[in-house]
């Protein structure tokens, strides 16, 4: 069997460098062979194992004895779910997902019953662009006060809320003001009235004010992010594409624009935003874009005192850091995610990297971020719709990918996970419509499923479907569900302070304390591949006793004589 995973990882691995060579077409064929015989493989080991395994595994399952009482706070803490709706499932048949799908699956997302152990536990819910747009994507609004056609309507949205509260679930909405698009009515009047001037006129906003709303000017600045304003002598910054025209956020009706439709989506009943493209306000500008950060936090605040705000500054610590003193609730930390992020390093021992140096990055990225703005709130994630996904970044390794997991959701803040990592869902390459591939429900049931977005490849998934997921112990998708279960039964891990355990962490183990309202709880991660043995003596913890675990083999960390003995890849949480 070893010999198998080894061969399956080696061909993986040459499968993922060849893929970076962005050989497309030659790779899914290859892909494909490589993935019969891997199936084949699997059936042979299967019929072999499945006595004595598969009986194993559901004896781990019901030999789980670390089940603690859920302790949910109703606080801006949460367990984040990202939505791609399009993808996400169809309700009505045309196959683009919408509102109603969503809400048809909510139970599987979290169905309010703390009683029931067959969700996922996840208590927020970030839906990408649901305005109406000119793309599958929808990062270009057309009109900021109602739902795209495609999805449902403002109706259809009110009733998710309301499925929603239900269930204990904040939704949150991305709201995309860097931008607008190019076919939304302020900026086609402004051009056409641009259209309209004489050759030396300048343009009069008391004649039409959205000449001011974006950056209309006459010379073409710099080489890209300028384009032309249609038939006239103009040009505008579009940072991104020209379908998307920038706006000038220094304008003030433009300001007053934003705080009317942040108003509107609040009194709908949204918890909070994800604020799109924030580096880009004002591109290269780090103290204006914190001014519009911290006007915008303001504002909300003052509609909702609870409101949660956090934004994508894709950047580095430092600059993540400044843009914290703007008093925004938080930043995506991307300096932890992606393929070449502190987590899946750590995991996969890239480079220098180890659990140490992890544990000190950790810690650094938390007193910077602190130092900005104490009542932050971190919001780590591994992938999202813009990045490759786990499996990807983990190279199909299942163990590595559930590592990765439990690291995540066992960190600081509020954790987001995009949908599908669940089930180990794979991207392609470098193309955005292969990061955001259709939800895989099911490989005999097509309900629900919805088509691939035009532009996407067929991408082969090595994990199963979520239906064939559930009902396998040690599948991805129950490895995450613990994992937000073992969240959800310690709130010490979202909001306690961080320290190290010195003593504990050298290059495979990373020990962390965390105090929270005067609470104090472990959690010990043996990143390796081998099983560790762990002596609580010399930090002297020895009155302290195993809260839960996630192990990516169904075995059992144990504790005895106060020495953990940790399964290869294992988490514990003690208290
Ligand atoms: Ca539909």
């Amino acid at each position: 069997m070893k010999r198998i995973v080894l061969l399956i990882a080696m061909i993986s691995l040459s499968l993922f460098m060849i893929g970076c060579k962005g050989e497309g077409y030659v790779i899914r064929e290859v892909v494909e062979e490589t993935q019969q015989t891997d199936s084949k493989k699997d059936m042979e080991d299967r019929d072999q194992v499945f006595d004595s395994d598969i009986e194993d595994n559901m004896m781990k399952q019901i030999d789980y004895k670390y089940q603690q009482e859920l302790n949910i706070i109703d606080d801006n803490y949460r367990n984040y779910y990202e939505i791609f709706l399009y993808s996400f499932y169809d309700s009505d048949g045309d196959g683009i997902g919408d509102i109603q799908g969503l809400i048809s699956k909510l139970d599987y997302i979290n169905d309010g019953d703390p009683t029931t152990d067959t969700d996922l536990g996840f208590n927020g819910i970030w839906l990408m662009p649901i305005m109406p747009s000119t793309t599958y994507h929808k990062y270009d609004v057309t009109d900021y006060y109602s739902i795209d056609s495609d999805y449902g309507t403002l109706d259809d949205f009110k009733e998710l809320i309301k499925e929603c509260d239900k269930r204990g679930i904040k939704l949150i909405i991305d709201l995309v003001f860097n931008h607008t698009s190019s076919k939304h009515p302020w900026f086609k009047e402004a051009v056409s009235y641009l259209e309209g001037l004489g050759e030396d006129q300048e343009p009069d906003p008391k004649e039409c004010p959205y000449v001011e709303y974006y950056n209309f000017d006459k010379d073409k600045k710099g080489a890209t992010g300028y384009h032309k304003a249609g038939r006239s002598d103009w040009y505008y910054e579009c940072i991104f594409w020209d379908g998307m025209p920038d706006l000038d956020l220094d304008n003030d009706e433009v300001r007053g624009e934003i705080e009317k439709i942040a108003k509107f989506w609040l009194d709908t009943g949204v918890d909070g935003f994800r604020l799109d493209a924030v580096k880009e306000f004002f591109t290269g500008q780090k103290d204006k874009n914190t001014e519009v950060l911290k006007w915008f936090t303001e504002y909300v605040r003052s509609v909702k005192a609870d409101v949660y705000v956090v934004g994508e500054a894709w950047d580095s610590k430092d600059i993540i850091s400044a843009y914290y003193s703007s008093g925004t609730t938080s930043f995506f930390n991307f300096p932890l995610a992606m393929h070449n992020g502190e987590i899946v390093k750590a995991v996969r021992k890239l480079g220098s990297s180890t659990a140490s140096s992890f544990a000190n990055s950790l810690i650094h990225i938390y007193d910077l971020y602190k130092s900005s703005n104490s009542d932050y709130i971190d919001a780590p994630f591994i992938s999202n719709h813009d990045t490759t996904r786990v499996s990807a970044q983990c190279v199909n390794n299942e163990e590595m990918m559930k590592m990765s997991a439990g690291v995540l959701l066992t960190l600081d803040g509020s954790p987001f996970v995009y949908y599908g990592e669940e089930i180990g869902m794979n991207s392609y390459g470098d193309k955005d419509e292969n990061k955001r591939l259709p939800m895989n429900w099911s490989n005999t049931d097509t309900r629900g499923m919805t088509r691939k977005p035009s532009n996407a490849d067929i991408v082969e998934q090595k994990f199963p479907a979520v239906d064939e997921q559930l009902e396998d112990s040690l599948s991805i998708l129950n490895y995450y569900k613990r994992a937000v279960r073992i969240r959800n039964e310690n709130p010490e891990i979202a909001r306690g302070e961080t320290s190290l355990i010195e003593e504990l962490i050298d290059s495979n183990i990373l020990a962390l304390r965390k105090n929270y309202n005067s609470s104090e709880i472990t959690i010990i991660y043996n990143i390796n591949n081998e099983d560790a043995k762990v002596s609580l003596s010399d930090p002297g913890l020895t009155d302290i006793n195993i809260r839960g675990y996630l192990s990516v083999d169904g075995r059992e960390v144990t504790l005895e004589d106060n020495v953990l003995e940790m399964p290869k890849y294992s988490i514990v949480v003690l208290k």
